[in-house]
């Protein structure tokens, strides 16, 4: 092993931790050490679960590895040696012994958190010429010892030697030598593996080792030390391959966490009809069930089950084809879940009818089956329920907020098939047949639905981009059922009535063709498949909350989800709160648990009918008469909506933030535009012409928007103010309870700027209370959204009553990115690591997250109980929520369905904090 003899920068000496033989060196907690792998492995050999021996190197030699040139730590090849050593004394047998039975390894991948089918495996290592005959002869089943040299020779040809398809070619090299061997010997090239013959199978690897030595000019190695070196370094250089890359950046994963390696005995699943394969889940992963969930395939290994090329039988098939293993796997599945107190997800091998555990992990879930879970666990004593809340992932909450189909839709919808429903929800859109054109459709606004015979790692990118996804092979733990269930996606999977051509870019089912670009729709939670475009219609949660078309009792779904929210509530001390800008945006929020507005935007009031006419005619006026009679004409509008809102608030607080209208959203631009609002506004063409030309701005985003509006036509707020303040008049009187406004003044840079303004409103505060003849409550505070108010905030709290962080304005400002057109080189930058996450969706939290800190510090200084928010983009999502927890913040304001992940990320920073 090429080993660096410079001093080792690792923390310890120890770079590899064995298991197996009823004891380890490690334990499930060392997962940053071990990943996930090799801790659950050494923690269900600590517990006596039957494990087959092995040895982690650990996460530090891949950091190693990348930080000095691809090279090891002096101690790891003598550490590896003992390793082998120790195997080799527990099963008895040596690594590449030519004259008895042959200890062959496993090398797989294990990060800290599971990354399936991303990185690289080699199985059956130790094989070759000679030790392949020792096999044959100890185990008297060629056909079983030359399968699985096959095995290796193909699958470290490929991982480890990079033999892979050429441009011009259709199918993988290795694929392609098995179909031409099926086609001579048995005039079919499609016939199963399983018939192929020992004598097949040997001939396949000298044609597979031919191949190697044409595609690499190397013979393929016989050693098999110098094989293991070759699959270990295939592995850790597995951590930066493209499709690992593209993960780690959709899941947050950081790459300096690097993976560590499992070299681990091999057991068969392939030996013949007593022996096999399977993939379960403690608990069904779809829907959260409470069944022993997964599947199967005698003589098989592992890889053809996951792979998706056979498709296996449901784990319940296991109790008729062999009741001792099954039952064995019951005991362990819950064994599994007392130990782990959380659903496992783990891959076992029957060999000759002994059950082994090869891998056990907590399992992915949706979004629906995390709650249910938790709910359920809660209910069985296994977790408490403040376990429930930090377990279920906030951003996976809207999951339960997916659509269905809708009802009537459904019932006249053609139904094609039916295949495995692997995640669910319903998904409706054009089909494409392979990840490039999803992706292209998708940035055209399309919804699109991805269609594969199945899918591999390098279809992420489309599934990412797609509404759902349809395979014709695989089983509910194939790649394509994993990762969609992960993302959230809807997912059909092993619908194998399904014909999928690629070359023709057609698909047929039901006897019915589908081009590219035509409709189909699927049903994940079912498993159907539809013709055409079939409408969707909201979550049970939505029925019952929102369009109240079902019955709380009715709905497991619901309960779960007021149960978990209730527990968000008894442990969260931040409100949540949201941006709203109608009564019924209002309403659904405040079903969703909001607590108030945090931020009404008045700018978006104006866009409805003919208001956006007024706002024009008074932006367009170059009288100030022109202009205060344009703004009167607002007025009634301004103040019903106020009503409206104040009204669905039923006496929660709410903000309402003075016009911020950004001019180039408002101007008429076109010449018909133009056209248009001349005869509406009996204003001259030119005249509009002119003042456009006039008021245009290169960079309007900084230009006369927020309060410089107020600013300068103070009529505009006097206007707002009077709507804001008899609206909350009124309705305190006809409704009954107290409406306490926020006013709220954007784009604040200095304090005088907030004083001129809170001026206006104080003013009309005060006539319009003596024209009621009754007063209201009222705070007046600030949106810091600018550097220099961030910066300022001592001297700006001396006249907010408030704050409320606008993250979107103080990223784009503080950071100086555009927010409307930075798009272009976002993904580049989140690619090079520069940002770790698009900061338009989540706080920057070294730059605008200090900014924010300094202005909560200083805010505090001269104004000790000042309330603070957020009402940013970055309101809802749940990594920002986390960090305005760490703040102080009173509240975070979200759009109203993100409201539950916002309750739920605030109950778990509460938690976190205690
Ligand atoms: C903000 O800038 O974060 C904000 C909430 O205001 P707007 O998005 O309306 O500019
Ligand atoms: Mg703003």
């Amino acid at each position: 092993m090429s080993t660096n003899s410079c001093a080792c920068s690792a923390s310890t000496d120890k770079f590899v931790y064995s298991f197996g033989g009823g004891s380890a060196d490690g334990n499930g907690s060392m997962k940053n050490l071990l990943g996930g792998k090799g801790a659950n492995l050494a923690e269900m050999a600590r517990i006596g679960l039957p494990v087959p021996p092995g040895f982690t190197i650990t996460t530090e030699v891949c950091t190693y590895y990348y930080d000095h040139g691809c090279t090891y730590p002096a101690q790891l090849d003598a550490q590896i040696k003992e390793g082998i050593a120790r195997m080799e004394q527990i099963l008895g047998r040596k690594f590449g012994d030519t004259e008895a039975m042959p200890m062959l390894v496993a090398v797989r991948s294990g990060a800290r958190e599971s990354m399936p089918g991303m990185m690289d495996t080699i199985l059956n290592l130790g094989l070759n010429e000679k030790s392949v005959e020792a096999m044959v002869k100890a185990t008297g089943n060629p056909r079983f010892a030359w399968d699985c040299y096959r095995r290796f020779v193909q699958m470290y040809g490929d991982v480890v030697l990079g033999v892979q398809k050429n441009p011009d070619e259709d199918h993988e090299p290795f694929e392609a030598a098995i179909a031409a061997i099926k086609e001579e010997r048995y005039g079919n090239a499609d016939v199963e593996d399983t018939k192929l013959s020992a004598d097949d199978l040997k001939e396949l690897v000298s044609r597979f080792k031919a191949l190697v030595l044409e595609r690499t000019g190397h013979e393929f190695p016989e050693c098999p030390w110098e094989q293991l070196q070759g699959a270990i370094g295939a592995v850790f250089g597995s951590w930066n391959n493209d499709r690992a890359i593209v993960y780690r950046q959709k899941y947050g994963i950081p790459s300096e966490w690097g993976t560590a390696v499992n070299v681990q005995a091999m057991v068969f699943g392939n030996t013949g009809e007593e022996s096999g394969s399977g993939v379960a889940f403690t608990r069904n992963p779809a829907s959260g069930e409470n069944e022993f969930y997964g599947e199967f395939l005698m003589n098989a290994q592992g890889e053809d089950v996951v792979a998706g090329v056979r498709t296996p039988a449901p784990v319940a098939a296991l109790h008729d084809v062999m009741p001792a293993a099954f039952n064995e796997l019951m005991r362990i599945r819950e064994v599994l879940e007392n130990h782990f107190h959380d659903m496992q997800d783990f891959e076992f091998t029957i060999q000759d009818r002994t059950v082994y555990m090869l891998q056990t992990r907590n399992g992915k879930r949706t979004g629906v089956a995390a709650f249910r879970i938790a709910c359920e666990m809660v209910e069985q004593g296994l977790i408490d329920w403040k376990t429930a809340v930090r377990r279920i992932p906030a951003d996976q909450v809207d999951q339960l907020l997916t659509p269905i189909f809708d009802r009537e839709a459904i019932k006249q919808a053609k139904m094609l098939t039916r295949g495995l429903p692997a995640g669910p929800g319903a998904a409706t859109g054009r089909i494409y047949l392979n990840a490039e054109r999803c992706v292209e459709a998708a940035d055209n606004g399309e919804k699109v639905l991805l269609v594969r015979l199945e899918t591999s790692p390098e279809d992420l990118r489309g599934m990412i981009a797609a509404e759902g996804i349809l395979t014709a092979r695989g089983g509910v733990s194939s790649h394509a059922a994993l990762v969609a269930r992960q993302m959230g996606k809807v997912c059909v999977c092993g619908a194998d009535e399904v014909i999928v051509d690629y070359n023709n870019r057609t698909v047929t089912v039901g006897g019915m063709t589908f081009n590219e670009g035509d409709y189909m729709s699927i049903d994940g939670t079912s498993g159907l498949v539809y013709a055409g475009k079939v409408e969707t219609s909201p979550s049970e949660i939505i029925q019952v909350l929102i369009s109240k078309t079902m019955k709380p009792e009715d709905s497991r779904t619901y309960q779960n989800f007021a149960r978990l929210m209730q527990w968000c509530d008894d442990c969260t001390k931040m409100k949540v709160r949201t941006n709203a800008d109608s009564p019924k945006q209002t309403e659904t929020a405040i079903a969703f648990g909001a607590t108030g507005i945090g931020l009404c935007r008045t700018e978006h009031m104006f866009f409805e009918g003919d208001r956006i006419d007024f706002v024009r005619e008074m932006i367009l006026s170059t009288k100030k008469s022109d202009r205060v009679a344009a703004v009167s004409k607002l007025l009634p509008y301004q103040k019903g909506d106020f009503k409206g809102i104040f009204k669905a608030l039923k006496g929660l607080p709410g903000t309402i933030r003075l016009l911020d209208p950004p001019l180039h959203e408002f101007l008429p631009q076109t010449k018909e535009q133009q056209l248009d609002l001349a005869q509406k506004i009996c204003m001259p063409v030119e005249v509009i012409m002119r003042r456009v030309a006039e008021l245009h701005e290169f960079n309007p985003m900084l230009g006369h928007r927020g309060c410089r509006l107020g600013i300068a036509y103070p009529e505009i707020t006097e206007m707002q103010a009077r709507a804001i303040f008899e609206a909350a008049v009124e309705v305190s009187q006809e409704e009954g309870f107290a409406v306490v406004p926020e006013i709220m003044v954007p784009l604040v840079a200095f304090k005088k700027e907030l004083d001129i303004q809170k001026a206006i409103i104080d003013k009309v505060a005060k006539q319009v209370f003596e024209e009621k003849g009754a007063k209201v409550d009222y705070l007046v505070g600030t949106m810091i959204e600018i550097p220099r108010a961030a910066v300022t905030a001592d001297e700006i709290a001396e006249t907010a009553q408030f704050f409320s962080f606008g993250t979107n304005d103080l990223t784009q400002t503080g950071l100086g990115m555009s927010r409307d057109d930075s798009g272009s080189f976002l993904p580049q930058y989140q690619e090079l690591e520069i940002i770790k996450k698009n900061v338009f969706a989540s706080i920057d939290q070294e730059g605008v997250g200090k900014l924010m800190k300094i202005a909560v510090e200083l805010g505090r200084s001269t104004r000790p109980d000042i309330k603070l928010g957020i009402c940013g983009e970055h309101g809802g999502d749940p990594a920002s929520v986390k960090f305005c927890n760490t703040l102080g913040l009173t509240y975070v304001s979200c759009s109203p369905y993100r409201v539950p992940t916002a309750r739920l990320a605030a109950a778990q920073a509460a938690l976190e904090q205690a």
